[in-house]
C-alpha cells in the first residue's frame, strides 16, 4: 500500500514533466505522444506511479542503485541531522562523515587504503584515469599513459569515460574521443571467440589482453580498467581462470588494475565488491550507485597505498600532488547516507540474503529456460542476473530488440519493473536484467519470475 496520497495536482505535474523534463535514455517522439511515467513513492521493493499503481522493482531504481530498498527513515534521518550540522565544505578539508565512512569502507577492502570522494560513477572513473595519466608523466616521461578497456564494458557518460566505453551503441555520434584508450576483447563464453571451454576459455580470453598489450608496447600501457561482472553490456560473468590470469598479466607488465564496481559494489553480487569473488588485488576501485543506495549522490575512487604514494614523492615540487577537485565531493550527505547504508547491510545480513536469494533466483531463471526455448543463456552473480533471449538456440541469433522491449513492457503492465541491456546494435542487446534490492524475499522473486514467464509466453508463445 502506498503510504501517502498522490499529490492533488498530479495531472499538472505530469504536464510540467512532459513540457520541461528531458528524460534520460528516452526517444523523443514516443515521449511526446505517450504519457510520461512519474514515480511518486517507494517503500521496500515497491514503487507507485502517478496513477497510484504499484510495481515491484526488480532493477533497484532502474539502474542497480537502491540496494537497501526504498523508504529507509534511518538513512533520511542521518542525512537530515548531518545537513543541519554541516552540509558542505570543500574536499580539501575533511568532514566527520567523510572520515568515518572512509574508515568503514576500507575495513571491507583489504589492501586498499585511500578514498577520493566525488559524485558520479563517470567522475570516479575519470579520477582514476587522471591518476594513471599523471603517474605516467611523473614516472615514465608521459609514455605509459594508455588505458585498456574491454568490449561490452561501460564506464560512464563523459567523453573520457565514453572513450573507455565498449558499447558502440552508447558511443555512436559522440566522437571524436580522447586518445590513449585501447579496447580488448570481451570474455563472454556463451558468445565464444575461441573454441575452448571453462578455465581454458577464461585463460585464453585473458591472454587476448596480453596480445593487445604486446601490440601496443607494454611500456605505453599504464592501466587496465574492467568491470568485475559486465553490467549493461550483457550481465557477463567472467569465465573461470580469467581473473587470476588478468592479475598475472598486469603484474608482469607493471600495469595498474582498475576495477569499476559502480554496479557490483556494496553488496550487489553477495560480497561487498564483485572483485572479492575472484581473489583479485586491484590498484583502483571505483564505485557509485549502491554506495548510498541513491539516498544521496556519492561516488568514490579508492586506491591502494602504492598509488597514493606515487603522488607524494617530492615534497619540494609544488606540482607533486593530485591536482583535482570535485565540488560536490565535499557534500556530507553522501558519506552520512553511505555509513547508514552499510550499517543496514550488516545488521540485516543482506550480503547473506543476496547469496541465498541470488541462488534461488538463478534456479528460477534456469527453470524458465527449461520452459522457454527463447532463453539461450542464464547468468549472473548474487542478485545481479540476466537471461539472454535468442531466436534460435543453435545459431544463438539474438531476438530483435522490439521483442525484448515487448517482454519488458508486458512485465511493466503486470506491475513488475525489469530491465534489458542497452539498445540498438544487434548482439548483446537481448538480455533481460534483474537486480532486485538486496532485501528481496522468495515471494518477491516468485512474483518477478511469474511475470516474466507470462510475458515470454505472450510475446513468443
Ligand atoms: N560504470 C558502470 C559499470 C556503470 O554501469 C555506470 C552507469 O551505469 C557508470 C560507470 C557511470 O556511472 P554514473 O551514471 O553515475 O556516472
Amino acid at each position: 500500500m502506498m503510504d501517502g496520497n498522490l499529490p492533488n495536482d498530479i495531472e499538472k505535474i505530469v504536464e510540467a514533466d512532459r513540457a520541461h523534463v528531458w528524460h534520460h535514455l528516452t526517444q523523443h517522439k514516443p515521449f511526446e505522444t505517450g504519457e510520461p511515467r512519474i514515480i511518486v513513492e517507494g517503500r521496500g521493493m515497491r514503487v507507485w506511479d502517478q496513477h497510484g499503481k504499484e510495481h515491484i522493482d526488480a532493477v533497484s531504481g532502474g539502474v542497480w542503485t537502491v540496494n537497501v530498498g526504498y523508504g529507509r527513515e534511518r538513512i533520511a534521518n542521518a542525512v537530515r541531522d548531518q545537513l543541519i550540522k554541516l552540509n558542505y565544505f570543500a574536499g580539501s578539508a575533511g568532514s566527520v562523515p567523510g572520515a568515518l565512512f572512509s574508515e568503514k569502507l576500507i575495513s571491507k577492502m583489504p589492501g586498499m587504503s585511500r578514498v577520493y570522494y566525488t559524485n558520479s560513477g563517470s567522475e570516479a572513473n575519470e579520477k582514476a584515469f587522471k591518476m594513471v595519466r599523471q603517474i605516467a608523466h611523473k614516472r615514465y616521461g608521459g609514455k605509459k599513459h594508455k588505458i585498456l578497456y574491454r568490449e561490452r564494458d561501460y564506464h560512464g557518460t563523459t567523453i573520457a569515460a565514453l572513450s573507455a566505453g565498449g558499447q558502440d551503441e552508447r558511443n555512436a555520434q559522440y566522437g571524436p574521443f580522447t586518445p590513449g584508450f585501447v579496447r580488448v576483447p570481451h570474455c563472454l563464453e556463451y558468445r565464444a571467440q575461441w573454441d575452448l571451454s571453462g578455465e581454458e576459455y577464461g585463460q585464453r580470453a585473458a591472454d587476448a589482453i596480453e596480445e593487445v598489450i604486446l601490440a601496443e608496447g607494454p611500456d605505453t600501457v599504464g592501466a587496465l580498467c574492467l568491470e568485475p561482472v559486465t553490467a549493461g553490456g550483457g550481465v557477463i560473468t567472467p569465465p573461470p581462470g580469467y581473473w587470476p590470469r588478468v592479475q598475472e598479466i598486469c603484474r608482469k607488465y607493471d600495469i595498474l588494475l582498475h576495477i569499476d564496481e559502480v554496479v557490483c559494489g556494496i553488496g550487489r553480487t553477495g560480497t561487498w565488491f564483485g572483485y572479492q569473488h575472484y581473489g583479485v588485488e586491484p590498484d583502483f576501485v571505483t564505485m557509485a550507485k549502491g554506495v548510498a543506495s541513491g539516498y544521496a549522490a556519492i561516488a568514490c575512487c579508492v586506491t591502494n597505498e602504492k598509488v597514493f604514494d606515487m603522488f607524494k614523492e617530492d615534497a619540494s615540487d609544488p606540482m607533486d600532488y593530485f591536482r583535482d577537485i570535485s565540488t560536490f565531493g565535499g557534500c556530507t550527505a553522501g558519506p552520512a547516507a553511505a555509513l547508514e547504508n552499510m550499517a543496514i547491510i550488516e545488521e540485516e545480513g543482506l550480503l547473506e540474503n543476496t547469496v541465498a536469494m541470488g541462488d534461488y533466483m538463478l534456479d528460477q531463471l534456469n527453470a524458465l529456460k527449461d520452459k522457454h526455448e527463447v532463453i539461450g543463456d542464464v547468468r549472473g552473480k548474487g542478485l545481479f542476473l540476466g537471461a539472454e533471449l535468442v531466436a534460435d538456440r543453435a545459431s544463438k541469433e539474438p531476438v530483435p530488440e522490439k521483442q525484448v522491449q515487448a517482454v519488458v513492457g508486458d512485465c511493466m503492465a503486470q506491475g513488475v519493473v525489469i530491465g534489458a541491456t542497452n539498445r540498438s546494435i544487434p548482439g548483446f542487446n537481448n538480455t533481460l536484467c534483474y537486480s532486485p534490492a538486496l532485501i528481496a524475499r522468495k515471494d518477491d522473486i516468485d512474483q518477478i519470475i511469474e511475470a516474466t514467464d507470462k510475458a515470454l509466453t505472450k510475446v513468443f508463445g
